[in-house]
């Protein structure tokens, strides 16, 4: 990236190479960040931000569930989402705002108000690349998803993607595209960075969202659109071997988007090609973006607009990112520019 990508950060644009951490933030150590990956599409109407408030919504909820408190408001952060991209002057983004406990010592127990907010918009087009249209290729991980009242799924925390990572990794290492995980219970749970969906007898079916998931915006729309197309959808606890029964598998998520699945450990999903409700699932999704699927739900903003307040079809999933207002003012001051801090009087490990 070039010094005129600029990103935001504690409240300033800055260029890239000026965006930086110390080594001793709390994060880099202990896994201890909080992030969105949001998309920014390109539609008729300009850019457009995709579930912009329901992204927010997500954050801040992350964030309650381990006790940071952001400093901004949701409508700061809003903000700053829709600043960073219109500084870069980009049609089409993948925005990534995290926030993490920053360099304030070396103790598991954190700083309280030691807490870094930053906004990156890099260019990402497909996920999966040419698997949007032919399908991927994917296994069924050694690896399983973190146990209940371990790792909270719910949280999109910096640590729970170790668990993608070993995930993935082990997928690219197999020649496949993705790794589909199973909770601890060995029932489908969903693939590393994505939400797992299968055709079966007619049936859109996911893993309920207490599989150890994280509860996606991308999967809460899909089922929002099923429901326009008439598609009998059900969330249910499916074994392993509903994988080799489906007639078709999707993936998706803001990175992935709808990305059909078009072989598991080798052994063709369905007929093979991409099944006609993935594909009807797909046009409607996309068709967000081109104008052809209207957007009901006010889920597209611009970049001037304030984020919309669509409110998460899935009850649980809106319990999970109900609006968590924190202390607005509390941190302000601190963390104007945290860049540059002083040593911290301890640099002692107690990990
Ligand atoms: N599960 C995991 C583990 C993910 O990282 C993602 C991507 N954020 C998803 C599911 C899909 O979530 P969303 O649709 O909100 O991007």
């Amino acid at each position: 990236m070039s010094d005129s990508t600029l990103i935001w950060q504690n409240g300033t644009l800055k260029p890239w190479h000026e965006a930086t951490v110390h080594v001793s933030a709390h994060a880099l150590h202990y896994g201890s960040s909080v992030f969105e990956g949001e998309r920014v599409y390109a539609t008729p109407d300009g850019p457009r931000f995709f579930r912009l408030a329901d992204h927010t919504r997500r954050l801040f909820a992350s964030a309650r569930v381990y006790g940071i408190d952001i400093g901004y408001t949701p409508q700061q952060i809003d903000d700053a989402c829709r600043d960073v991209v219109r500084a870069n002057g980009m049609d089409a983004a993948y925005v990534r705002p995290v926030v993490f406990r920053g360099a304030g010592g070396l103790g598991i127990l954190p700083k309280d108000d030691v807490v870094d907010v930053a906004v990156l918009a890099l260019p990402w087009g497909s996920y999966h690349g040419d698997a949007r249209e032919q399908g991927a290729d994917v296994c069924v991980s050694s690896w399983n998803r973190a146990a209940p009242n371990t790792f909270p799924s719910w949280a999109k925390a910096g640590g729970n993607y170790l668990n993608s990572q070993l995930i993935a990794l082990e997928a690219r290492r197999g020649g496949y595209a993705e790794g589909i995980a199973l909770g601890c219970d060995g029932l489908l749970s969903e693939g590393a960075g994505e939400n797992l969906f299968l055709v079966l007898n007619g049936e859109l079916v996911t893993p309920p969202t207490s599989a150890g998931v994280l509860v996606g915006i991308t999967r809460d729309s899909v089922i929002a659109l099923a429901g326009e197309l008439g598609i009998p959808f059900v969330e249910r606890a499916l074994p392993r071997e509903a994988l080799l029964y489906a007639d078709e598998i999707f993936l998706c998520g803001t990175a992935a988007e709808i990305t059909p699945v078009r072989s598991v450990d080798g052994a063709p999903v369905g007929r093979g090609g991409v099944g006609p409700i993935t594909r009807a699932l797909q046009d409607a999704f996309f068709g967000l973006f081109d104008g052809r699927t209207e957007d009901r739900w006010g889920w597209l903003t611009g970049l001037d607009e304030p984020a919309s307040t669509s409110a998460a079809r899935d009850p649980r999933h809106a319990a999970s990112i109900s609006a968590v207002i924190p202390d607005r003012e509390k941190h302000k001051a601190a963390i104007r520019d945290r860049t540059v801090r002083e040593a911290p009087d301890s640099m002692e490990a107690s990990a």
